[in-house]
């Protein structure tokens, strides 16, 4: 089945879903979360063609739109294609359009999906300070999160557990940089403040750790620790840094998470359970691991985990449905 989105470039969280031949109007209002005056509420409307694997976009709106930085005069009808840019209004908000296959399994979360948006943090330049915005975001179809799924198959590059191969390497998206690790933002992000800590060298997983990693395992709790550092919510924040027991995702990847779980993204049992049971296996308990017995055992029935009850991960109280957790964490993390 196909499916095609109308992907925010500052929020790559934002997505708009496209029907097929299907005109969709957007502009100001809380679908973009554009607020600036100059873009009207119906700024432009959009008709994807799935068949053709273009948007026809119209400027309704005074003021101009444009894709690839040429403006579209108004009433004028221009063709988007996947890797062009639209601006929404003077060359600001900048979108682009996916065209994507969805599975089966990914179909039955699709639904959810189809008017979801994110604040995110901006990526900051290195050594700059990291300020955690509050997250709202897109459902997720794993375990862990990510919903744009295609058909190729899980060791393909093209499959969506490879993606964040593809995301270490794209400079808009690196926090931090040295010769030996990468940090970028979590998509997903499952609270206030996410990030994700990698290294250059390919180590598809936790497995694939030997004693030889083991400066690579201490530096890469390092450059977290450092990244927390440098968030401008540290002192009102508690983070953990460590690693899914069972990831979802391809290539070793440390989780720098704040505690308050304060994320549209965090939507699901499993998700909550994949960072507050011991599916979250610390980094310094992977780096003991690994001085000790050569490598991470990690346990088989792991995945069990995800299925425990809902429990606060401060004060152990149990809820029943994952809005009633959430609204129970506030009390531990006020706004
Ligand atoms: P896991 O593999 O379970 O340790 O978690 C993978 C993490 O990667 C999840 O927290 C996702 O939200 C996140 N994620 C998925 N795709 C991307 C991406 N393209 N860029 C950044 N983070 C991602």
């Amino acid at each position: 089945m196909r499916v095609c989105w109308l992907v925010s470039k500052d929020r790559s969280c934002q997505r708009i879903k496209l029907p097929h031949l299907e005109m969709v109007v957007i502009g100001r209002g809380p679908e973009t979360e554009i607020t600036d005056q100059k873009c009207s509420r119906r700024q432009v409307q959009l008709k994807a063609d799935y068949n053709k694997g273009y948007v026809k976009v119209k400027q309704l709106g005074v003021n101009p739109s444009s894709i690839d930085l040429v403006d579209i005069s108004k009433d004028q009808e221009i063709k988007l294609k996947p890797g062009q840019v639209l601006h929404i209004v003077n060359k600001r908000y900048p979108y682009s359009v996916q065209f994507l296959e969805v599975t089966g399994a990914c179909a039955a979360a699709k639904e959810a999906t189809e008017t979801s948006s994110e604040k995110r943090a901006q990526n900051q330049p290195e050594k700059s300070s990291i300020s955690g915005k509050r997250a709202k975001m897109e459902p997720q179809g794993g375990a862990s999160g990510y919903t744009l799924c295609d058909s190729s198959k899980p060791g393909s590059s093209t499959h969506w557990n490879q993606s964040l191969k593809a995301c270490m390497k794209n400079p808009d998206l690196q926090i931090y940089k040295d010769e030996r690790v990468v940090v970028i933002k979590d998509k997903y992000p499952k609270a206030r403040c996410h990030w994700l800590v990698l290294p250059w060298e390919s180590i598809p997983t936790l497995s694939d750790v030997t004693q030889n990693h083991l400066e690579l395992l201490e530096h890469m709790q390092a450059v977290g620790e450092k990244i927390i550092q440098q968030c401008s919510e540290r002192d009102r924040l508690q983070f953990r840094l460590g690693y899914h027991a069972i990831p979802s995702m391809s290539h070793l990847h440390l989780h720098a998470i704040s505690q308050d779980f304060d994320s549209e993204c965090l939507k699901t049992k499993k998700h909550w359970n994949s960072f507050t049971t011991k599916y979250f296996i610390d980094s310094k308990d992977v780096i003991e691991m690994v001085k000790t017995k050569g490598r991470v055992a990690v346990d088989r029935d792991a995945s069990k985990l995800l299925q425990l009850p809902l429990k606060c991960h401060v004060c152990n109280l149990q809820l029943p449905t994952i809005p009633q957790l959430k609204q129970h964490l506030k009390q531990h993390w006020p706004d």
